[in-house]
């Protein structure tokens, strides 16, 4: 490890909402780091000059979150394998010369997903995506390498999802009309919602799961609230189910790692921290 400070932190525009802040502090204050780790509200055309002072300023890295992910890699000198993937940066690692790119959504979704759902979760028949942000982006990758067979991608704006399943080859993405969810549905043993419907502030997910086989798992990527409409009728339905505390906590576990050399544990306890710190 380099002399520099322990400190990191989040940029996004905007950042209140973030829940990485709790995460990190949990993990500086068991590993008795003495750091911080702080959110920074930076707008698009600040990122660059803001990152770059901040790199010179000493300090150990940060993550990156909306809309900063495509700007994050191409500031970045190098990058991981799953940053080259994915063409999306969520970690910055200020080296003594250079900028390092990680992109860790991609296994923070992989290991969340075989922990709550288990290992054979992607590879158990047609997962089912929904949306075609950056999110779906990493968590299709993740699915592809895991050994899903088919993909069906919808998106309300379909387009996006077409230029998405073309950038992902060879993965095997199907696109389909947002319209068609209950036929996307038919035979699929996974379901993920990688919107942003049922965050809070926006809409919820109105969509019925009758068409869907009890033993398909459901995933709900967003974390706030943590007991989405969705998750709320796949366990009324029985469905196996995962939210979105699992990726983030397992997504913050490598970058943590790369800042400050020690890699933190994903704990019953810090889920229930965390649970804590999402509590209106
Ligand atoms: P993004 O790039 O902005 O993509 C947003 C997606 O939501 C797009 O597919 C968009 O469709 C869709 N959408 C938005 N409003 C919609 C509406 N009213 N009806 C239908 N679709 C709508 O965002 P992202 O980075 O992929 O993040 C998506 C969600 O995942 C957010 O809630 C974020 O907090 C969560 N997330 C969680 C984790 C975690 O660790 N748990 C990690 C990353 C992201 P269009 O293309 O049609 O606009």
């Amino acid at each position: 490890m380099s002399a520099r400070a322990k400190l990191a932190g989040i940029i996004g525009w905007p950042i209140g909402h973030s829940l990485s802040p709790a995460l990190h502090s949990y993990w500086l204050k068991e590993h008795g780091i003495a750091g911080g780790y702080i959110p920074l509200n930076i707008s698009s055309e600040e990122f660059t000059v803001c990152v770059t002072a901040l790199a010179q300023a000493g300090i150990a890295g940060v993550n990156v979150t909306l809309p900063h992910k495509q700007a994050a890699f191409a500031l970045a000198a190098s990058h991981d394998e799953d940053a080259k993937a994915t063409g999306a940066v969520n970690t910055l690692v200020f080296e003594k010369e250079k900028i390092h790119g990680l992109n860790t959504d991609m296994q923070g979704f992989a290991r969340a997903l075989a922990e709550s759902l288990g290992g054979n979760a992607a590879k158990a028949g047609p997962a089912v995506v929904l949306g075609a942000g950056g999110a779906a982006r990493a968590i299709i990758l993740a699915l592809s390498r895991a050994g899903a067979l088919e993909i069906r991608l919808l998106n309300r704006t379909r387009a996006r999802a077409e230029t998405l399943a073309t950038s992902l080859k060879p993965a095997p993405v199907r696109v389909i009309d947002w319209a068609e969810w209950r036929e996307a549905f038919s035979g699929a043993r996974l379901l993920v919602n990688a919107t942003s419907l049922g965050m809070k502030g926006a809409p919820t997910l109105d969509i019925s799961l009758d068409n869907l086989a009890p033993e398909a798992g459901v995933v709900d990527i967003v974390y706030n609230p943590l007991q989405t409409k969705l998750l709320a009728s796949a366990r009324m339905r029985g469905h196996k189910t995962m939210d979105g505390l699992g990726m983030l906590m397992h997504q913050g576990a490598p970058a943590f790692a790369a800042w400050f050399g020690v890699t933190p544990k994903v704990t019953l306890e810090l889920r229930a921290t965390l649970e804590r710190a999402l509590a209106p």
